[in-house]
This record gives structure tokens, C-alpha cells and sequence, in this order.
């Protein structure tokens, strides 16, 4: 079986109003989307992102040529050649040709792997919660008002961008409105020093219901993580940028971290992302995958997910979320899969169990020209 055609769309959105975290303002979102097509007529897709030209022109001189006419079966040697060039392609190349091997069994592709653990996963509610308003704390708590109402349990929330005071008077006021046992997590985004993220100790031991805190300093000093997850309250959490199983190796062995956030995007394949939840498992670590970037990604996520040993024996513990884009970003909707009190579903069927909407992705090809 041989990669006979490829199809790319690139996907744009100018997004109404932009919103951002500790890193800035994002004011569109991108997607970047190819299909694999067999000699014998089945197909995959895959999910990257970068910037769009550079997928373009990549896709037309390096990936496309060297892709055509290879045997699918040979996915873990086609996926490592194209790590070298480039990780995100990388991914998506995995994904697609997951997909056709997939279906050529007449598998899910969740069989393909070994079987489910459970046929649904929860997912949180991520917000980027800065606005460029005065009054951005009220559109940061309407924001969270209708996904409390839309039957999520677990908020995650930015901080790092606005001084401490700023930061905590916005947190503290969301808390004050939430109702009932709903949790809430912390992103700053590698935003502060080791002082400022003790800063938030006294935030912490004042609300019962914080679940963790995200990268709150650089990734690159896990003993200071390791002073952190002694220091405070709550789960300590990191990884998304890291784009190798073995980068999380210091923070494994330092005991710095409570759980791990990895990105299938950013690792290189699939291959590879779950040799990370596997290290996570295998040392005692809880994993929550960061899926911020895409519809495609973020099921593959919920699938790997599916299929993870739990962290506990204890019944009643579910397994731990997946990230769950809730900002205004068409390209989330995709694919026809939704949470439902936060829990998300796992579709059935050989492949992806899911269809595209093809009308949508035809609405918001990127016009080659601007991004603007
Ligand atoms: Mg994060």
C-alpha cells in the first residue's frame, strides 16, 4: 500500500477580539491540515502547526516529494526521516498514516494500539484570560460562567502577564463567583521567578480548590521546580515545549514536577508521545496532555488517553484531563466531538470513529496572501 496523493489546507481565522496569556496576544488562529491518499483509495489525516508559508513551501518541495510513492507500513522510518526536518510535520505524517493502517485492519485506531481503558475522558475548560479592556476580568469570569454552565469541573485559568496583585485580584474574584466542588488550575506560562511564584502560596492555602499549578517558572531549572512542589499546596505542572521523551528525564528524576503536560505536536509523532505517558506511568508521575492547537491533535490526545493505565487504584479517580480549547476558534469544531459534562466520548468506528466537516475547512482555506 503506497502514498499515492496528499492534500494540504491550510486553515486561517482573524480572530473578533484578541485574547492572550503571559506570552501575548493572539489575534488569529491558525491550522494546518493534510490528507494522505492510498493506492487503495484510503486515506489519513494529520494536524501541524507553524507558520503557514513555511508548511506550504515545505509540504511542496521536501515532504510531498518524498512521501509519494512510499509504503505505508513503513510509517516509524518515514516519521524519524521527517523528525530531522522538521517535529510538527512529523506529527502530523504520524497521525495520517496511524489513520490508513488503522482502517486497513478495520480497527479503531485505539485497538490498533492495545485496547481502551474507558470510553470516555475528561477534558478541562483552557482559557486564555487576558483582553485588551478595562474591564477584562468581567469577560474572563462571563467566560468561565458559561463554561460552568456547560457542565465543565475544572477551569484552567492564565496568570504571569499582569503584576501579582492584578493577577491574584482577577483569580481570587472568579473563585469567589464559582459554586459547588469545581476546581481550578493555574498557567503562568514560565512567566515568573521562584519569588514571585511563592507569591501565590498564601492564594493557595486560602482556596480549597486549586488543582494545580502550570510552569509558574522556566522549565529549565528543576530544582527550583523541586523547592515548588515542597513549597506549595498544589500539583506542580510542565512539559508542552518539550519535544523529546527524553527532555522530562531532569524533572523525572528530580521528583520537581507532580505531573507532566506533553504535546503530541510538539514531540514528533505518536510513537513518542506515548513512550512519554509511558514514563510518566513508569515513574510515578500523573500526565494531563496539552492540547491547545487544533481539533485533530486534541482527539488523538483523548484517544492515547483512552488507552493509559490509571494513576490510582482508587475507582472513583478518574483519569487525569485532557486540555479543552473554549476561546473563540472555529477550527476546535472540526471534527463533530464534544464534551458532555466534561467527559468527552470516544467515537467508534475503523480509523477515527469521526468525519470532517469539509465545508468548514473549505470556508477557512488561508488565501496565500496575508495575515492581515
Ligand atoms: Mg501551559
Amino acid at each position: 500500500m503506497k502514498i499515492e496523493r496528499i492534500e494540504t489546507y491550510p486553515l486561517f481565522y482573524h480572530l473578533q477580539e484578541p485574547y492572550g496569556d503571559a506570552n501575548g496576544f493572539k489575534k488569529y488562529r491558525t491550522c494546518f491540515l493534510i490528507r494522505l491518499i492510498t493506492d487503495t483509495g484510503l486515506d489519513g489525516w494529520g494536524e501541524c502547526v507553524d507558520w503557514l508559508p513555511t508548511l506550504v513551501k515545505g509540504f511542496e518541495e521536501r515532504i510531498q516529494p518524498f512521501l509519494l510513492g512510499k509504503q505505508v507500513m513503513d510509517r516509524t522510518q518515514l516519521v524519524s526521516t521527517i523528525q530531522k526536518w522538521h517535529k510538527r510535520i512529523a506529527a502530523a505524517v504520524s497521525m495520517a498514516l496511524t489513520e490508513i493502517v488503522a482502517k486497513s485492519a478495520g480497527l479503531h485506531v485505539t485497538d490498533l494500539w492495545g485496547g481502551r481503558y474507558r470510553n470516555s475522558v475528561p477534558v478541562y475548560a483552557s482559557f486564555q484570560s487576558y483582553m485588551d479592556r478595562s474591564d477584562w476580568v468581567e469577560a474572563s469570569w462571563s467566560k468561565v460562567e458559561q463554561a460552568l454552565d456547560l457542565g465543565f469541573h475544572l477551569v484552567k485559568l492564565k496568570v504571569g502577564g499582569k503584576t501579582i496583585k492584578e493577577d491574584q485580584l482577577h483569580i481570587e474574584t472568579i473563585l469567589g463567583r464559582m459554586q459547588g466542588d469545581h476546581q481550578m488550575a493555574l498557567d503562568a506560562n514560565q512567566g515568573y521567578d521562584l519569588a514571585s511564584a511563592r507569591e501565590w502560596k498564601k492564594v493557595f492555602e486560602k482556596w480549597p480548590n486549586f488543582s494545580w499549578f502550570e510552569e509558574p517558572i522556566s522549565m529549565n531549572y528543576p530544582a527550583d521546580y523541586q523547592l515548588l512542589r515542597t513549597l506549595l499546596p498544589v500539583m506542580i505542572a510542565g512539559g508542552e515545549d518539550y519535544q523529546n521523551p527524553v527532555d522530562f528525564i531532569s524533572h523525572l528524576q528530580k521528583r520537581s514536577l507532580d505531573m507532566l503536560t506533553p504535546d503530541l505536536l510538539h514531540v514528533g509523532g505518536i510513537s513518542e508521545y506515548k513512550d512519554i505517558l509511558q514514563l510518566a506511568r513508569h515513574f510515578g508521575f500523573r500526565v494531563s496532555p496539552h492540547s491547545y492547537d487544533g481539533a485533530l491533535v486534541r482527539l488523538y490526545s483523548i484517544f492515547i488517553q483512552s488507552t493509559l493505565p490509571p494513576w490510582s487504584k482508587a475507582k472513583e479517580e478518574p483519569i487525569e484531563p485532557v486540555e479543552w480549547d473554549v476561546m473563540e476558534n472555529p477550527f476546535t469544531s472540526l471534527l463533530a466531538i464534544g464534551p458532555t459534562l466534561g467527559e468527552v466520548p470516544i467515537p467508534m468506528g475503523a480509523g477515527l470513529g469521526v468525519e470532517w466537516d469539509l465545508e468548514k475547512i473549505k470556508h477557512y482555506r488561508w488565501n496565500g496572501l496575508s495575515y492581515r
